[in-house]
């Protein structure tokens, strides 16, 4: 664990040296949990971005776009439950003075239990070689046994203190769990108190009476209450989804972890509206698809993993977590829910409008029922930076980090590099990028050896980079570079275009999630 927590920071670290994540107002000490994107951020994020619209609006006919506005009418958020409901249960530790969320901090707990079984098991595999049976050992250690039982038992103590809403439960597991506060190292903890996470603003000067309005804290409201414009005007036939990408904000408790928990971030989210009694078969192909959609990226299929809610949110009939193993363990980056008409059905409560669909093969109105996918950009950000990021020691010793994003995401795709800064070679390679800087973001480098500039490459994860030479200008040929192999090819600079297009092309990856 000491290790990956050394390369969390380093990849915090690298993110900011090399352009893709600053801290938000650094030269007046930061914000808490606010961060900008560099230049190569931005790139990144938008890629994918780019990644996850097109999935689901190119793959799915019936799956169209919207941008609603971040400011809604505020009975919006009465009637989706936020403003009654979106509470996080937050602890204080009255030594280090440090708050925390009293679920996760238990959450914790549970995954430590975890860590002990996993130990066991890794070192009686080392013992015993091929030989190993790993079920019957789970089925037959002691020690296994007993951290399984304590995991169990925590683990249905923690779910109904949850579903009951049971804050002096929840503080007490986390006496009964002896569970520390990490800073002070003491269990001296004040009461378990509900925080609502919305921001709030006002509209309209106060003279006229202002409005208390907030800053949206998940964008599916904004598709809940457009879902009859674009059923109208789409002439939309269910099933269909409605998608949408764009900023949330949570006044979060504990805001640490770089940009995996932020007060202002970015949501993809889809909502797939179906016939009531039929959501629980379109939550499990949705399931299926969004995880062929992460696995696509070929991070490794070993670092996702799903997790099943123990508490379901008060609309929910069905909810799971896809998580990715980040450099301080698997933690969720996107939710699956099933949620049942509750949205709709409140929205029409509220609003006193009609909110349903005539079903012309059913011959019938009714509240359709609805799967949400629901994916942070920020976290999948971070979720790629670590599977990409790599410590690499070189033949000769000498040692390179490198980020393999994949292609398609990479911020820049190809870096032309004219081997010396005379005899004609820049003009060369100037005159190849101006015509390649129309397929892609090229990035055109001639300062430093050859070794510098592919190493910089490297840290930012440029896929390919080609470097001009004398010979290219009498037999009009590049060397293209590869970054994870660093093989080099020759080839002449009329294919470099269609080359370089093929290999970062996003559609080698969504067709991936569409094949398999
Ligand atoms: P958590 O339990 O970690 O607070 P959540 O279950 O409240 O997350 P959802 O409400 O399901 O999260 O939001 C959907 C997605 O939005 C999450 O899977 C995550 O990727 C992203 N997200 C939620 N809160 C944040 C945040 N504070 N910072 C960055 N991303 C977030």
């Amino acid at each position: 664990m000491a290790q990956q927590e050394e390369i969390f920071k380093k990849l915090i670290s690298h993110s900011k040296e090399y352009g893709f994540v600053f801290p938000s107002s650094e030269i007046y000490d930061g914000l808490g949990a606010v961060y900008d994107y560099g230049q190569n951020g931005v790139e990144l994020k938008n890629n994918i971005k780019k990644y996850w619209w097109d999935s689901m609006t190119l793959l799915n006919e019936n799956v169209v776009g919207i941008d609603s506005a971040i400011f809604m009418h505020p009975t919006i958020w009465k009637a989706s439950g936020h403003v009654d409901a979106f509470n996080d249960p937050l602890i204080d530790n009255k030594d280090s003075k440090k708050r925390y969320r009293a679920d996760v901090l238990i959450e914790e707990q549970i995954a430590k239990y975890d860590d002990k079984i996993e130990k066991e098991i890794e070192k009686a595999a080392k013992r015993f070689g091929e030989a190993f049976d790993e079920q019957k050992f789970r089925e037959t250690n002691p020690r296994v046994l007993e951290n399984s039982a304590k995991k169990e038992a925590l683990h249905t103590r923690f779910a109904k203190a949850l579903n009951d809403s049971n804050l002096e439960e929840l503080r007490q597991i986390i006496i009964d769990e002896e569970i520390v506060c990490p800073v002070s190292g003491t269990r001296n903890w004040t009461d378990v108190r509900q925080f609502n996470l919305m921001f709030s603003t006002e509209m309209g000067s106060t003279a006229d009476g202002a409005l208390k309005i907030y800053l949206r804290p998940e964008t599916a409201q904004g598709i809940f209450v457009n879902f009859l414009n674009v059923q109208k005007s789409g002439r939309m036939k269910i099933p269909f989804g409605i998608a949408q990408i764009g900023k949330a904000f949570r006044n979060e408790i504990v805001a640490r972890q770089f940009i995996f928990r932020m007060r202002e971030f970015e949501q993809m989210e889809m909502q797939f509206f179906v016939r009531p009694g039929e959501e629980l078969k379109w939550f499990e192909q949705w399931k299926q698809t969004r995880m062929r959609w992460h696995k696509a990226l070929g991070l490794g299929d070993k670092k996702y993993r799903f997790h099943d809610h123990d508490k379901l949110a008060h609309y929910a009939n069905a909810a799971t977590d896809i998580e990715f193993e980040m450099p301080f363990g698997f933690k969720e980056v996107e939710g699956i829910h099933s949620r049942t008409d509750f949205d709709l059905s409140s929205h029409e409560k509220y609003s006193g409008k009609k909110i349903q669909y005539f079903d012309p093969e059913l011959n019938q109105s009714y509240t359709p029922y609805v799967i949400e996918t629901s994916i942070g950009v920020d976290r999948m950000f971070l979720s790629i930076l670590a599977g990409s990021y790599c410590e690499e020691t070189l033949e000769g010793g000498e040692t390179r980090v490198v980020l393999k994003l994949p292609p398609a995401l990479a911020p820049v795709k190809l870096a032309v590099l004219p081997l010396v800064k005379k005899d004609g070679l820049p003009e060369k390679a100037r005159e190849i990028m101006d015509d390649l800087k129309f397929n892609f973001n090229c990035q055109y480098d001639e300062k430093d050896s050859i070794g510098k500039r592919y190493r910089r490459q490297d840290a930012i994860g440029t896929p390919y980079c080609i470097t001009i030479d004398h010979e290219t200008l009498t037999d009009n040929q590049v060397t293209i570079r590869h970054r994870d192999t660093m093989e080099q090819e020759r080839v002449p600079v009329t294919e470099v275009g269609k080359i370089i297009t093929d290999k970062v092309s996003l559609k080698n990856i969504l067709k991936k999630i569409t094949q398999s």
